[in-house]
Parts: structure tokens; C-alpha cells; sequence
């Protein structure tokens, strides 16, 4: 535990990433329960290892369908709307892929591209499918695996906003490792920084100050691999199998659920600056700030942000309206 002015700073390392709390308060008891909180979510819904109620159904595919709590229930419902939305680059069904490039883990390597088509076959996420009453999901083909790994980080920052404000707390921050949800407005708000794609530390294009909102990034500079001069990412596009390929190092979702903000950075993702821009007009809780490869960043709006630019090799445009 460190001390910074009033701000006390609790850290963590689960779903493999770093966790970061930071509390208005010197509270280890809650920055106890709070990790707990996230471990047992973690457990609930994990792909990496055995059990867990998200491997359960996988495990089970082509087989029977497999009843669920309430709450993985609801994420894979959420889950499957973001990926039926026409032309999303969201999909919960993507697990085959995500397991055979193996992006971010050991053993990664580029797949042959019969064996991508092949396991394209198993991604589609109308046949994974849910049964209000039951409570259960099923996926209808074996091989088929599901994958909440864009969207469960975003679930878990909402949970652990919730127990702190139903813990008393006014003012807190939790950072998942690239979900940042935040609590209250301390010193006229949290300032979260937005990172420089593929530097070396902490060096930052910028920073948003921030109350009461969620700041999501996803970035192809997270986790990637090298080969033969090209570079993999992790995140897929699920209509061809292989790495997202477009003008983008990252995106930043500013909304109020950080669930939203993960949904939507995968969204815009696929869509690019221009499409992503003009989808965000119709959403007006949803912002994001795209960063590209030639070093723009481009800010849809900046209704509840202010944003800083701090690397002048960068050039901002705000589409504010
Ligand atoms: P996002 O951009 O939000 O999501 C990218 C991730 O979503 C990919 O890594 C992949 O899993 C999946 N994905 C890829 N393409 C798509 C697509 N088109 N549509 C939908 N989903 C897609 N990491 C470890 O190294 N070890 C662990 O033990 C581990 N355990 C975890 C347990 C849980 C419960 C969670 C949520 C994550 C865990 N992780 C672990 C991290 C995980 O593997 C991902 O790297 C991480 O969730 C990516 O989050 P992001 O915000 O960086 O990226
Ligand atoms: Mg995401």
C-alpha cells in the first residue's frame, strides 16, 4: 500500500492482469473483500482453466445444455446481442480461434488458413443458445467454445463500482487493467491517463479527467506477437479469423457501464474512425477516442471528459458537435 495526498492505493494481480484500487480511505478490509469480489467473478468466468462455470458449457458443447447463475447468464445474453447486431466485430462465439492463435499466452503461432476456415465454422453466435426459463446454455456444435474475455472485465469493474458505493465509499477508482470504472468526483474528478501505443513505460498520449464514468481501451499494442515481420493482435475479426486490420493502435470508450465500454471498443473497433464516429452520433452516452497508426487522435465527442494532449507528436482532431 502506498499514500498519495489522501488517495490510498491497493493493487492485485488476477485474470491475468494488474489490478489497481485506489480508496479516499486507509480501508485494507476493503481492499480485501474487493479483490475477493473479483476473484470470485474471475472463477465464475474464466476460459484459461478448469473449473468454471463458462468452461462448463464449453466443455458440454454438442452435448446438453448447462445451467448457469444468474449473472453469467445475463453476461452471455448481453454478450450474444452485441454479437447479433448486423456487421458487429463482436462475437462471444469466438473462442476456437482465440484458443488456437493463442495471442498473449504461450505457444502462440499464425494458423494455417484451412484450419482458420475450419474453425470459423464453429464461431456463430446464434447457435449458442439460451433458455430464459432453465436458466441454461447450450452450444449446439461440439467444438464450439465461447469466449467473454472482451466483455467480462467491463462486468466485473460495474460489480466491484456497486459493492464500494453500497460499502459507503464516495470516491474510488478500479482499474482491471485496461477497464477503469471510477466513483464519485474527488477534487473535481479522476484523471486517467491513455497510453502511448507500443512505447516503452508509461509514456502517455494524453489524459482525461473523469466523475461517475467507466474508461475502457483496447489496444492492438496489448498483446501481440511477432512473426516473419508481421505482427499479430488479439483482437480477431470474426468474419475472416485473423487480427482486425485497420487504421486503428487503439480505441477508448468513455461511458457510465464499463460493460457498454467493452462492448463498444470492440465494436468500434471493427467499424473504424469514420463508420465509428458516425454510429457514435445516434449514441450520445457512448464516447470514444480513437488512436491510429499515423498518430492521430481523434475524440467522436467530449460531452462528459476533458481530455489533455500530452505528446505533441500527435495531432487531435475533436469531432465535437
Ligand atoms: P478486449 O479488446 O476487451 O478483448 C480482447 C479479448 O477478447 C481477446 O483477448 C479474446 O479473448 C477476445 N476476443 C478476440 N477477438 C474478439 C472478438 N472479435 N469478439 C469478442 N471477443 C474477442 N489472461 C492471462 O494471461 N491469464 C489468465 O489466467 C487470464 N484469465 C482471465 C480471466 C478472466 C475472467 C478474464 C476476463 C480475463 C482473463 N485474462 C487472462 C485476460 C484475457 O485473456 C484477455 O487478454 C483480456 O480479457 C483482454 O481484455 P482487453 O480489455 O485487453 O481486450
Ligand atoms: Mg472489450
Amino acid at each position: 500500500m502506498s499514500s498519495d495526498h489522501r488517495i490510498y492505493s491497493y493493487s492485485a494481480v488476477l485474470m491475468g492482469s494488474p489490478i489497481l484500487l485506489k480508496l479516499y480511505s486507509h480501508n485494507e478490509a476493503l481492499a480485501a473483500q474487493v479483490f475477493r469480489l473479483i476473484k470470485q467473478y474471475e472463477d465464475l468466468l474464466t476460459v484459461n482453466r478448469t473449473p468454471s462455470q463458462v468452461m462448463e458449457i464449453n466443455h458440454a458443447a454438442g452435448r446438453h445444455p448447462v445451467t448457469v447463475s444468474r449473472p453469467v447468464f445475463e453476461l452471455i445474453r448481453c454478450a450474444k446481442a452485441a454479437s447479433l447486431v448486423p456487421g458487429s466485430a463482436f462475437n462471444l462465439a469466438i473462442g476456437p480461434l482465440v484458443k488456437r492463435w493463442k495471442i498473449g499466452f504461450k505457444g502462440d503461432s499464425v494458423p494455417p488458413a484451412q484450419e482458420i476456415a475450419a474453425l470459423l465454422a464453429l464461431t456463430s453466435p446464434a447457435e449458442v443458445c439460451l433458455d430464459e426459463e432453465a436458466g441454461s446454455v447450450f452450444l449446439t456444435r461440439p467444438g464450439m467454445e465461447i469466449d467473454l474475455g472482451a466483455i467480462a472485465k467491463g462486468y466485473i469493474a460495474d460489480r466491484v463500482r456497486d459493492y464500494l458505493r453500497k460499502a459507503g465509499e464516495t470516491a474510488a477508482l478500479i482499474n482491471l487493467g485496461g477497464n477503469v470504472q471510477t466513483l464519485g468526483s474527488p477534487e473535481g474528478g479522476w484523471t486517467v491517463g491513455l497510453k502511448k501505443p507500443f512505447s516503452e513505460g508509461e509514456a502517455l498520449v494524453g489524459a482525461l479527467v473523469v466523475s461517475d464514468k467507466s474508461v475502457v481501451t483496447s489496444g492492438t499494442y496489448e498483446r501481440y506477437f511477432e512473426r516473419d515481420g508481421k505482427r499479430y493482435h488479439h483482437i480477431l475479426d470474426p468474419r475472416t479469423g485473423y487480427p482486425l486490420d485497420n487504421e486503428l493502435d487503439s480505441v477508448t470508450v468513455i461511458s457510465t457501464d464499463s460493460l457498454d465500454g467493452d462492448i463498444w471498443t470492440t465494436l468500434l473497433y471493427g467499424m473504424g474512425v469514420a463508420k465509428g464516429c458516425a454510429a457514435l452520433r445516434a449514441r450520445p452516452d457512448i464516447e470514444a477516442i480513437f488512436v491510429t497508426r499515423s498518430q492521430e487522435v481523434i475524440l467522436s465527442s467530449a460531452r462528459h471528459f476533458r481530455f489533455t494532449l500530452l505528446d505533441n507528436t500527435f495531432r487531435l482532431t475533436d469531432n465535437t458537435v
